[in-house]
């Protein structure tokens, strides 16, 4: 029995946890990829958050305030776009950023910034092979580089630019390179070569016809013959230009032309030629505000003046060319202002985009601790519930087992008391069998040594009990045996006990009783009995008793006190059957 303890708990158990094991693994196992897929999908959902499209938009608008001279607006948008298409990967988009803050920086006179970003955008043509790209950075570098006073190199970006241009053979790229070499030639006093870059440049702008370009061809062809001393070249060239700009209605061509032929006009002393031309040329620029212009034009017309000795008229010009002079100073150092005034807002944006940078890096610190946190205490909880089902388990099998092992004790002891009972009852008459009588008789014997108190015997044998058997049969004897067993059982006192001693013999104690008293219950029983009739089948049985009484008074043997009633019984069988005989007749 204690083995079906051991069965339940350590199996089932066993089982159990095993397989709540395996739930718990894969409830983490869930747990983990759900959570690992959710912050994937975040994180595509925020790349694809930043489009092309948006960069896009903040290039062009970059380019726009560019062309407005809003330089600080510029750098913002084309520092923004910057950003968008880093996050997009966009190397051309990065590339055309790069360029056009490179452009602001280099009229903002930032040229160590301006040649970086044009540097980084060459790199970024070269590696993915845009040779339009990398003509165009080539150029902007040698105009950083002309800027800078630094001809030779500027030439030698010029060159290489041009030799690709070749190679692309986008004829508008060609003749801006042309024109740009002949521009350093121009500025290096080498007339010649500026000469032949120049007309080869025209060559091309002809053949594309692109007016603005052939009437800049002109001019600058014009200022080349003028270098090399052939004034009247010169003049022809400006006049084709004039004729050309005048077509296409460029104010700023115009203006440029006529300012030119104006100045050579008075190198070959024509005054008046050159003070009309002059004239007209400031016309057109002061329509455009071209300060440059103006200033010239003022300064030699007040020099015409004075050759012409109109002092009067020559000290108006000159005033002018002072007050442009003066305007054009304190234009240059406000945009001194705005570069130091951009030079400072970029910075402290580029440090606020460093600290937001800094911020975004916490918050992603941040957020994967919490990620963490949330993983931890998940497992926790899994782990915690899988203990906790565990107790309740070992508990709930605890008290399971410690029922059914309540219960098989009650059985058992039922068991037990029926095994008991068996052992101390008759089964036919369910009186005492004869070892629980003689139990019963020496606790009494025990009991006499402490009181002193007698108690008596009666041993009683059914008469000639074997003719019943005999003439009605063995179950017949049976339901007499039972018959006459319930009556002295019910015709005794409480206290009394009687028991089958052997086949048909029965043995009555009684406590307290002495040998008077004894004969007297025995012959009661003996009466009722000879009178008592035991229904059996059809019959009426009647069966008679004969009694043998005895009382333990002294210390003496139950034994002998047993022997001395079943001899008086004997006594009364030898004298008349259906008798009382007494211990005390036998002496
Ligand atoms: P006496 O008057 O001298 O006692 O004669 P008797 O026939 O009663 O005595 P005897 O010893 O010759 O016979 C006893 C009979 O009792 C023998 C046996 O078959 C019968 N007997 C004993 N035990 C049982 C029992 O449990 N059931 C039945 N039906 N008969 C029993
Ligand atoms: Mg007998
Ligand atoms: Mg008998």
């Amino acid at each position: 029995m204690p083995g079906r303890k051991k069965d339940i708990s350590y199996f089932d158990i066993i089982m159990r946890k095993r397989s709540c094991f395996f739930i718990s693994f894969f409830i983490i196992l869930i747990i983990s990829l759900s959570l690992n897929a959710t912050l994937d999908t975040l994180f595509a959902e925020y790349i694809h958050m930043v489009p092309d499209e948006k960069a896009e938009f903040l290039l062009n608008r970059g380019i726009g305030y560019f062309n407005l001279n809003d330089y600080q607006k510029a750098l913002e948008y084309l520092k923004t776009a910057q950003n968008k298409y880093n996050q997009t990967g966009n190397k051309e988009g990065i590339s055309k950023c790069l360029n056009n803050l490179g452009n602001v920086y280099n009229n903002l006179g930032q040229y160590e910034k301006a040649l970086e970003y044009h540097l980084r955008s060459l790199d970024i043509e070269q590696e993915i092979q845009n040779k339009n790209g990398i003509t165009r950075s080539l150029n902007n570098i040698g105009n950083v580089y002309q800027n800078t006073g630094d001809l030779e190199r500027a030439l030698e970006f010029y060159l290489k630019s041009l030799e690709l241009t070749y190679e692309t053979n986008d004829k508008s790229a060609i003749a801006k390179s042309l024109n740009n070499v002949g521009n350093i030639h121009l500025s290096q006093g080498d007339f010649d070569s500026a000469l032949e870059y120049y007309t080869r440049s025209l060559k091309i702008k002809q053949s594309i016809q692109d007016k603005f370009g052939i009437a800049n061809s002109y001019n600058n062809i014009g200022i080349a013959y003028q270098g090399l001393h052939q004034p009247a070249r010169a003049l022809e060239y400006y006049q084709k230009s004039l004729q050309l700009v005048k077509e296409v209605y460029d104010n700023h061509g115009i203006a440029t032309a006529l300012y030119h032929s104006g100045i050579l006009y008075f190198e070959l002393q024509d005054l008046k030629k050159a003070l009309s031309t002059l004239q007209e040329a400031l016309q057109y620029a002061e329509q455009i505000n071209d300060r440059n212009i103006m200033m010239s034009c003022y300064r030699t017309i007040a020099e015409i003046f004075s050759q012409k000795k109109d002092y009067h008229k020559a000290y108006e010009f000159y005033k002018l060319y002072a007050q442009t002079k003066d305007e054009l100073i304190s234009e240059e150092s406000s945009k001194a202002i705005i570069e130091m005034r951009v030079k400072y807002e970029t910075e402290s944006k580029e440090r606020e985009i460093e600290l937001l940078k800094q911020n975004v890096a916490l918050k992603a610190v941040e957020s994967r601790r919490q990620t963490l946190f949330m993983i931890i205490i998940t497992i926790g909880f899994v782990f915690f519930a899988i203990i906790a089902f565990f107790v309740y388990n070992q508990l709930r099998l605890k008290a399971y087992s410690n029922k059914i092992i309540a219960e098989q004790n009650e059985k058992l002891k039922k068991a037990y008391k029926k095994v008991e009972e068996l052992a101390s009852i008759d089964s036919l008459t369910g009186l005492s069998n004869r070892r629980d009588i003689l139990k019963k008789i020496r606790h009494e014997a025990n009991r006499f040594d402490r009181n002193k108190k007698p108690f008596a015997l009666i041993m009683g044998d059914i008469d000639d009990f074997k003719s019943v058997n005999d003439t009605y049969g063995h179950e017949a004897g049976d339901t007499v045996l039972q018959a006459i067993a319930d009556f002295i059982k019910t015709n005794i006192r409480k206290q009394d006990t009687v028991g089958r001693w052997g086949g048909e013999e029965f043995l009555i104690l009684l406590p307290d009783t002495g040998l008077k008293g004894a004969k007297f219950i025995a012959e009661k029983l003996r009466e009722g009995i000879f009178s008592y009739k035991i229904q059996y089948s059809n019959y009426d049985l009647n069966v008679t008793i004969t009694f043998g009484v005895s009382v333990y008074k002294q210390l003496r043997d139950i034994n002998e006190c047993i022997k001395e009633a079943d001899q008086a019984l004997y006594l009364g069988k030898i004298r008349k059957k259906n008798c009382v005989i007494s211990s005390d007749e036998l002496k």
